[in-house]
């Protein structure tokens, strides 16, 4: 290596769409370090894993990855291997002792300090920093853009977590909850237009308890989320997660107001039952989470509800299954995201509970789970046929380079033949046919 070359780093991303912005602003800080991003995993100098530990199976899946690096390092002993994200945070030094090859270790705080950190790998020293910060929220990076299609982007507005569901890793990961400079958002959206994309989509753990106080200035979730859909109404805008209990009717009448704020609200339940909703900590009860279903389906007929679902957590009987099952097809979601509950080290629910639900009985209710959302997708896609959508033209279709594919506001993938519109541009298209994850149709 002669003494000037740019060193080129790859990004590996796993997990979240937190993540997957997190690894833009990587990108960017370690460009304006002197870094050079690379697509070509087999020509970088640095390969970076952005990690998740949300779920044991996301864990197991970088550990099986980190297996091949050992491969390609033996090959090229120069290079760098870093770990970063809350799988980073979570393991600290245990990890770096496990896995020898690790030359740097960064938690999601961390990222600032990285040109430093792999600077220090480089001349041989291996490197950690894991320390949480109360208030980084990384506002002033203008992130680079991997991976993109240049219609839509992730944009963060917060981040961390202080709710502390009993099964979940992410308030020790990423720390106490924090939310960005509103102006800096809502530049960062613009910017974004101009350059040509459409849709944004606005990140955080739990979006609706945004808040920022300047001040006597206050701005909260729906203030900002008002104050982006005006920048332009050919500018869509989504947001995720919502936690169930602070989305707020405020919110649910912004969505309702503007046109361009997407008719999709993902609502993670996670479960039916009070019992076990007590159990997770999750602070709303059965009632209170059908109640706002109630209240957005009266509010903004169309809009789609997904959400998310751990079948199996600790005490969980067939009765608090039914429940969750009930409770399902009484939301009708659109779509859900489903998993087996598995335990995460130094959550509340390793220490004070036992993961007593045997697998092949969690097995069973994912299954259980599973066929019957695809009952409700399949009737929700049905009732679609024959309506007209609004799309956002994304790209060729992957089937057929005469078809083009996009989504709808309620973000259904849609797929219909192509016009002279190009990616990027709106238009409008006819429902003819239905697929369990497709609405095929016309442009009018
Ligand atoms: S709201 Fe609960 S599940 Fe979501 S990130 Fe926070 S602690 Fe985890």
């Amino acid at each position: 290596m002669t003494e000037n070359k740019i060193r080129k780093f790859y990004i590996e991303t796993y997990g979240c769409q937190m993540n997957f912005s997190d690894s833009e602003i990587v990108a960017s800080i370690l460009t304006d370090g002197g870094f050079q991003a690379s697509g070509n995993l087999q020509e970088a100098d640095i390969v970076l894993l952005n990690t998740c530990s949300i779920r044991e199976h996301a864990e197991d899946r970088v550990r099986k990855r980190l297996h091949y690096f050992r491969s390609l390092k033996k090959k090229n002993p120069g290079l760098t291997i870093g770990l970063l994200g809350c799988m980073a945070e979570r393991t600290k030094f245990a990890l770096m002792e496990e896995e020898q090859l690790l030359d740097v270790i960064a938690g999601p705080d961390s990222y600032r300090h990285l040109p430093g950190l792999l600077e220090q790998a480089g001349s041989g020293q291996r490197a950690i920093d894991t320390i949480l910060s109360a208030d980084e929220t990384y506002a002033d990076i203008n992130p680079v853009r991997l991976d993109s299609n240049g219609i839509s982007s992730f944009i963060s507005i917060m981040r961390g977590c202080e709710n502390f569901c009993s099964y979940c890793v992410v308030p020790y990961a990423r720390g106490q909850e924090r939310s960005r400079d509103p102006e800096t958002v809502i530049r960062e959206s613009r910017d974004l237009f101009i350059q040509g994309y459409r849709e944004v989509t606005l990140l955080g753990q739990n979006v609706n308890s945004y808040f920022w106080k300047e001040g006597n200035e206050t701005v909260n979730f729906p203030g900002l989320l008002e104050r982006i859909a005006v920048l332009d109404p050919q500018l869509r805008v989504r947001f995720a997660t919502s936690h169930p209990k602070d989305l707020s009717l405020e919110v649910i009448e912004i969505i309702e107001k503007y046109p361009n704020i997407c008719k999709a609200i993902h609502l993670p339940v996670q479960s039916g039952s009070d019992k076990i909703l007590d159990k997770m900590n999750r602070k709303y009860t059965r009632e209170e989470y059908l109640g706002k279903i109630r209240t957005i389906r009266s509010k903004i007929p169309g809009c789609a509800i997904s959400t998310d679902i751990i079948t199996g957590f600790c005490d969980e009987t067939e009765e608090d299954h039914k429940q969750t099952l009930e409770l399902m097809k009484e939301a009708a979601f659109d779509f859900a995201f489903t998993f087996k509950y598995s335990e995460r080290p130094q959550t509340i629910a390793a220490e004070q509970y036992e993961d007593n639900v045997p697998a092949p009985v969690k097995e069973r209710r994912l299954r259980e789970i599973i066929e019957l959302q695809q009952e409700l997708s399949s009737a929700s896609n049905h009732r679609d046929l024959g309506e007209t959508f609004e799309v956002l033209i994304e790209g060729e279709s992957k089937r057929s380079d005469k078809q083009y594919f996009g989504r709808n506001s309620q973000n259904k993938v849609m797929v219909f033949p192509k016009t002279s519109l190009k990616p990027g541009e709106y238009v409008k298209v006819k429902v003819k046919r239905v697929t369990s994850a497709t609405l095929i149709g016309e442009a009018i």
